[in-house]
């Protein structure tokens, strides 16, 4: 590992070696181009690595020292990372429990800020290892983890109800949002005492960052939550509708008293309010239920499949990067498992392109096959689905809808075809695959205002 420690360029190289180049060049090198082509040519490498080429190119071009190069522990290499949600905090805790130094730059001025405490999945079926192994692989303490979830109910568009179980959970309940108690804030917690400084307020771009953790950018599904006091028992209720929830569903989870209604929507965006309450109306016909203290809100999902999980030397890590579930939009588990896989990657050197394919390029491209599967059901292709679900375990039936296999990689292929990427994307990824959405005049991301607007 390398830093410069004096010379024009010596406040600089802590950033990236791009930027050292700048600084090189500012203080009056005149043919640094040798030590640009030096930095382009080892794009692959560490940016350490770069950085020490680029320098003594800079050396060599301006025909003396511009800074000098102390060699420097690996530990006390700064680490940067942007996005506090859970893909950059558990890299940063991943960092930390592997002796690293990180700073975590977050837009907003809380974590969690585009959620309203409302009831979400960590689901537990993706794979054959439990969702806990992942924490204690992070090194992160599943405080935030609720119930494990056993049993649901199932809903499709003619109401008919199927009930599914599973012996072992196929997902643990925990809520998101900025208040104590959330996976957001637990994170926090968990990665200040790691020793991790989280900045809020503090925008970045990822070519000022090591890791870019930014979250959705455009709206690939968009969804509306409720999120309430009840006095409605316990429910895990999903509904299959394409007309009321086209392309995604309805839920209704509700636990001790909380509750979130929501719904998610994969096509026909623009009419997700009406789409939220035919949904709601929906839930009240399967059983009324009571709403105090309500919040609600908007959140975008993104879908995408780069080629490359790095822009320049930054490394990608959760929604940032395009990794979701394409079936059901569960992301968090694969944001948590990119967020460790980037933290490997900088520790050992590893190519972070090569860990993402083996833990999760598969699932990712079969659960887009799954999607091509799903949207063209229709309405009793779901309503099959639904029933099939209730006459197996059914973390094992999702386990089968998620498990790679050469007929969804075949039907992933199908799908890239058929769902062209739009000519006006918006993603600003690397070169990647996603579909055409419409993306403008949709509301904005984050809790909306109350009943009769705000105070
Ligand atoms: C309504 C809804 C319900 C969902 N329910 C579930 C569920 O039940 N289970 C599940 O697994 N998944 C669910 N998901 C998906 C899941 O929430 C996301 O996949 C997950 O939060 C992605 O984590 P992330 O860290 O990549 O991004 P985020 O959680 O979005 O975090 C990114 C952070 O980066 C910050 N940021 C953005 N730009 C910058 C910048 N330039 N500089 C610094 N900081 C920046 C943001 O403010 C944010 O705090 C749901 C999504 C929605 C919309």
């Amino acid at each position: 590992m390398v830093a410069c420690e004096e010379g024009p360029a010596a406040l600089l190289a802590e950033v990236k070696p791009s930027v050292a180049l700048e600084g090189a060049a500012a203080s009056g090198a005149d043919e640094v181009g040798e030590a640009r082509i030096h930095a382009v040519t080892l794009s692959g490498l560490p940016w350490s690595q770069k950085l020490l080429a680029a320098v003594r190119a800079a050396n060599t071009a301006a025909k003396g020292p511009l800074c000098t190069i102390a060699t420097v522990e690996p530990s006390a290499q700064l680490i940067r990372i942007a996005g506090a949600g859970p893909a950059g905090l558990s890299c940063a805790i991943a960092l930390a429990r592997r002796g690293r130094r990180a700073i975590v730059s977050e837009a907003r001025a809380t974590v969690g800020a585009r959620f309203t405490g409302d009831l979400q999945v960590l689901e537990d079926f993706s794979e054959e290892a439990d969702v806990r192994e992942l924490l204690d692989e992070i090194g992160i303490e599943g405080d935030f983890l609720g119930p494990g979830l056993t049993q649901a109910e199932l809903f499709d568009a003619k109401l008919r109800r199927t009930r599914v179980s599973s012996t072992r959970p196929f997902a643990h309940f925990l809520k998101r949002g900025p208040e104590e108690g959330t996976l957001d804030s637990s994170l926090l917690r968990q990665a200040r005492a790691s020793g991790v400084e989280v900045r809020f307020g503090e925008r970045r771009e990822p070519e000022e960052v090591d890791v870019a953790a930014t979250g959705p950018r455009v709206p690939d599904g968009l969804a509306r939550e409720m999120t309430f006091r009840t006095e409605s028992p316990d429910r895990v209720q999903v509904l299959f509708d394409s007309m009321r929830a086209p392309g995604g569903y309805g839920y209704f989870f509700a636990q001790g008293g909380y509750a979130t209604l929501g719904c998610a929507v994969v096509r026909d965006l623009k009419r997700i309010d009406r789409c939220f309450e035919m949904c709601a109306k929906r839930f009240r016909e399967i059983a009324d239920y009571s709403v105090s203290e309500e919040r609600t809100g908007y959140s975008y999902m993104n879908f995408a499949i780069p080629e490359t999980e790095r822009s320049g030397s930054t490394l990608l890590a959760g929604e940032a990067g395009g990794f979701q579930d394409y079936l059901f939009g569960l992301g968090i588990r694969y944001a948590m498992t990119t967020g460790l896989l980037a933290a490997i990657s900088l520790v050992e050197g590893k190519s972070y392109d090569a860990l993402w394919e083996e833990r999760v390029g598969a699932k990712r491209r079969s659960s887009l096959g799954a999607r091509l599967l799903y949207e063209g059901l229709g309405d009793a292709g779901l309503a099959a689905f639904a029933r099939r679900g209730g006459r197996r375990d059914f973390r094992n039936f999702l386990k089968g809808w998620s498990r790679p296999s050469f007929a969804k990689e075949a039907l992933a292929v199908a799908a890239r075809a058929l769902w062209r990427r739009p000519e006006n994307c918006r993603h600003a990824l690397p070169d990647h695959w996603c579909r055409g959405r419409e993306s403008r005049d949709l509301p904005a991301q984050g809790p909306a205002a109350p009943p009769g607007g705000w105070a």
